[in-house]
Parts: C-alpha cells; sequence; structure tokens
C-alpha cells in the first residue's frame, strides 16, 4: 500500500537553494488569484498533521514553514482574503474562493513565535524554497479522518522520506517555547 502524505514531498523532498531569497504565492483561483510577495527564505518547513493548516485535497500532511512577517506582503487582489477563524493563535489569512491559506500571522506579541508568519510555499511557482526537514503534530491527522491502523504505516514512510514524526512540534520547537514560557513566568532569568 502506498501513502501519499502530501504531493511535494510523496516522490522524494526537493532541497532549497542556499541563496534563494523569497518568492510570490498564489492562490489556487483562476480568475483574479490573490498573490502573496514572500521576500525571504523560510526556516523550520516541516510537515503538519493539526486540523487547522491547509492541505490540498487529499493529502494527509499539510506543507509549512516560517518567514518574518515584515517580509510578507499582499500584492493583488487582498479583498479576497478573510481571517478563518479570528479566536485562534494563528490567524490564517484565507482564499474566500478557492480557500486556499496563504499566511497565518500571530497577533499576540507575547507568543514564542510572534513576528513569524506561517505560510506554504508550494503555493509559488519559484523554486529554491526550503525542504520539509520534520513532521509535526503526526497522531492528529487521526482527527482529520485518518485511519488510526495505518499510522505505523504513516510513520515509516516519513522516516523513509526523512521527516522525523514527532506528535506535537520538534524538539528544538518545543524547548524554544517553554524557554518563552518559564522567562514569561520568571522560572528562567532572561
Ligand atoms: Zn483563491
Ligand atoms: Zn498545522
Amino acid at each position: 500500500m502506498s501513502i501519499s502524505i502530501h504531493p511535494s514531498v510523496d516522490h522524494g523532498i526537493k532541497q532549497g537553494s542556499k541563496d534563494f531569497a523569497g518568492g510570490t504565492l498564489i492562490c489556487k483561483c483562476t480568475t483574479k488569484p490573490v498573490k502573496v510577495a514572500v521576500k525571504a527564505q523560510t526556516a523550520h518547513n516541516h510537515a503538519c498533521g493539526c486540523t487547522k493548516c491547509w492541505k490540498p485535497k487529499g493529502a494527509l500532511f499539510s506543507v509549512v514553514a516560517v518567514v518574518p512577517r515584515d517580509k510578507v506582503s499582499v500584492v493583488e487582489n487582498g479583498d479576497k482574503l478573510k481571517i478563518v477563524d479570528p479566536a485562534a493563535t494563528i490567524q490564517r489569512h484565507a482564499c474566500k474562493e478557492c480557500g486556499v491559506h496563504m499566511f497565518g500571522r500571530i497577533e499576540n506579541t507575547k507568543h514564542a513565535f510572534y513576528g513569524l508568519d506561517f505560510i506554504h510555499s508550494e503555493l509559488s511557482p519559484d523554486s529554491g524554497w526550503s525542504a520539509p526537514t520534520f513532521a509535526a503534530f503526526v497522531s492528529s491527522i487521526i482527527e482529520s479522518g485518518a485511519n488510526p491502523a495505518n499510522m505505523g504505516a504513516v510513520r515509516s514512510r516519513l522516516k523513509e522520506l526523512g521527516l522525523e514524526p514527532y506528535d506535537c512540534l520538534s524538539p528544538p520547537l518545543m524547548d524554544a517555547l517553554a524557554t518563552h514560557a518559564a522567562k514569561l513566568s520568571g522560572v528562567l532569568k532572561a
């Protein structure tokens, strides 16, 4: 049985280019697509199994990365964007017509990841974006309808692709979140 993780990784992972400095994200609308300029290479690119990230039809995972928010700007048809859930930590700005999430933004200035926008570089025709390096929230795909009995096979396939599976974020990102929380509470002196 072949397992489809995401169309951009199913045939092997394409490595990014060292000097790549960004590109344009385009939604799936055939007329008047939303265009978002990203003037930076992505970081922390990963497959995500959570129920909130946008993923293409049929994919078990999304592929999502971060860029500095000041490098992200809506350049065309921004009137088609709306925030999926204004109460969510990450406010995902999606195209009202095709449903694609163009960028996710954190507005809480105390959040560890404040200042970073979440984007799906597969929406860009430009090549050179950083490659995904791990898989986050793997168990959560069950919440989107994946068969729990297939999880062993899904984790094996992720490992085969070089995407180490985690059921939260990767250890360095979980450490960053905990360090930020410990500094906020005063347990850890800044
Ligand atoms: Zn659209
Ligand atoms: Zn996610």
